[in-house]
C-alpha cells in the first residue's frame, strides 16, 4: 500500500482521490478549506494553507510521497523537508524554474523552445517595443486568467496597471492565434516520457470553456508538440504529469504559452475518454509504476467546463439532467459547497465516434447552450 499526499484539495485532488483505491493507494490532502472537493474522499486532511511548510511536514508524516495539485507552494520552505528526506514528485528542483511565469519563460527559452516575446516589467519604457495589444501577467499566483490582462490600447494601460497593483509582472507579445492547443505529458521515475494526444482548447475571458481531443493539426505539428514535451520533461528530470498550453499561430507556428506542473483542465477528457486517465497516470508515475495504456476509448472526446452561473436560482440539477441525457456523456460535478459565477463547478465529457473538429465544436456549443441559457 502506497500513501500519497497531495498539496491542495480542489477538484484535481478530488479526481485523483477517486482513482487511488483502484491502485491500492491511500491518498491524503493538505488544504485549509472545508469547502474543497477532495476533503470528502481523502483518507486524512491536514488543515493548512497549501504554502504552509508545517502543514506539509504533517502530511509527509502520513505519506510515502508528496505531489501537487497547484503550484502556490513555498518552494524554499519545502527544501528543508526535502533535506530531511521527504520525497516530492515532481522534485522541488524540477519545479523551481516553473513557479514564476517570468522564470518559466526564461527557462523555456533557454532550452530553445518557441515562446512569445516577453520581458520582465521594471519601468514603463519596457512596454515601448511591444505596441498594442500587449499582455501583462503577474509572475506568481495567477490562474484561470486571474492576473492576466490583455491591454488593447494605451488608454487601457493605467487601469490595467492599477488592477495588477504592486506585484511583479511580465510583459508579453499578444499572439493573434489561430487556436489554442494543449497537451498532457508525463515522465516516469525511469525517465520514460509519454503524452496524450494534442487537444484544442477554447478560452473565453481567459478561462477554459471546452477542449476537443484530438485537435485537427498536421502530423508535423503533433510531432513538434511531442518534441517540446519530451525536451522539457527530460531537461527538468521531471516525474509526474504536466499540462502544457500552446498557441498555434495563423502561419502554423507553435509557441509554448505556459506549463502547469500537475494534472490540468485540458486533460479532464482523459477521465472517460482514455484507458488511463491523467489522474491515474499522476498516481502511477509518482509511485513508480509503469505508465499504462493511454489510448482513446473511442475516436475522440469533447470536454466542456460547467462554470458557476450568475442567476439567482441557477437550477443546476435540471441542467445536469438534460446534459446527462446526451449519448456517451459523462458528467462530473465537483460537489463544492459554494457556487460563484465563473467558478469551475464541474465538467462534462462526450465521447465521439466519427470525430471531426466541426462536429466536436457543435457538441460543445450544444452543451453550452443548455448550461448557459
Ligand atoms: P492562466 O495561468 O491564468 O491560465 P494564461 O497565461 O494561460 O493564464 O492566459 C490565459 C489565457 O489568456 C490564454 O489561454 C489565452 O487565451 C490568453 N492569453 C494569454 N497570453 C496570451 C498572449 N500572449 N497572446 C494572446 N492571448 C493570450
Amino acid at each position: 500500500m502506497t500513501r500519497v499526499g497531495v498539496i491542495g484539495g480542489g477538484q484535481l485532488a478530488w479526481m485523483m482521490a477517486k482513482e487511488a483505491p483502484a491502485q491500492g493507494i491511500i491518498l491524503s490532502v493538505q488544504t485549509p478549506s472545508k469547502d474543497d472537493s477532495a476533503v470528502s474522499l481523502a483518507q486524512e486532511v491536514v488543515w493548512a494553507p497549501v504554502d504552509s511548510v508545517e502543514g506539509t511536514e504533517k502530511l509527509a508524516q502520513k505519506c510515502d510521497v508528496i505531489t501537487f495539485e497547484n503550484e502556490f507552494v513555498d518552494l524554499e520552505g519545502l527544501q528543508v523537508l526535502a533535506k530531511k528526506g521527504v520525497c516530492f514528485r515532481p522534485s522541488l528542483q524540477s519545479l523551481a524554474p516553473l513557479l514564476d511565469k517570468y522564470e518559466q519563460r526564461c527557462f523555456l527559452a533557454s532550452l530553445g523552445l518557441p515562446v512569445p516575446q516577453f520581458k520582465n516589467f521594471e519601468k514603463i519604457e519596457d512596454l515601448e517595443s511591444f505596441g498594442f495589444p500587449v499582455v501583462l501577467k503577474v509572475r506568481r499566483h495567477g490562474y484561470d486568467g486571474q492576473g492576466t490582462i490583455i491591454v488593447k490600447s494605451p488608454d487601457e494601460l493605467d487601469s490595467a496597471l492599477k488592477v495588477l497593483g504592486d506585484v511583479p509582472f511580465l510583459i508579453e507579445e499578444f499572439i493573434p492565434f489561430e487556436c489554442e492547443l494543449a497537451v498532457i505529458a508525463a515522465r516516469g521515475v525511469d525517465g520514460t516520457v509519454t503524452n496524450y494526444p494534442v487537444v484544442e482548447t477554447y478560452q473565453k475571458n481567459q478561462v477554459c470553456r471546452w477542449t476537443i481531443a484530438p485537435a485537427n493539426i498536421t502530423i508535423a505539428q503533433v510531432e513538434e508538440v511531442k518534441a517540446i514535451a519530451h525536451k522539457l520533461l527530460s531537461a527538468l528530470d521531471y516525474v509526474g504529469v504536466m499540462g502544457i498550453e500552446l498557441f498555434l499561430t495563423q502561419d502554423g507556428r507553435i509557441l509554448v504559452n505556459e506549463t502547469a506542473p500537475r494534472t490540468h483542465n485540458s486533460g479532464h477528457y482523459t477521465l472517460d475518454g482514455c484507458r488511463t486517465s491523467q489522474f491515474a497516470l499522476q498516481l502511477r508515475t509518482v509511485t513508480g509504476q509503469a505508465i499504462g495504456d493511454l489510448s482513446f476509448c473511442k475516436q475522440g472526446a469533447v470536454m466542456v467546463n460547467l462554470l458557476g452561473l450568475d442567476f439567482p436560482n441557477p437550477n443546476y440539477e435540471e441542467r445536469l439532467t438534460r446534459i446527462a441525457s446526451i449519448e456517451d456523456t459523462f458528467v462530473h460535478w465537483y460537489e463544492k459547497s459554494e457556487s460563484r459565477p465563473g467558478r469551475k463547478m464541474g465538467h462534462v465529457t462526450v465521447l465521439t465516434n466519427d470525430h471531426t473538429v466541426p462536429k466536436a465544436r457543435a457538441i460543445a456549443q450544444h452543451i453550452e447552450a443548455i448550461w448557459y441559457s
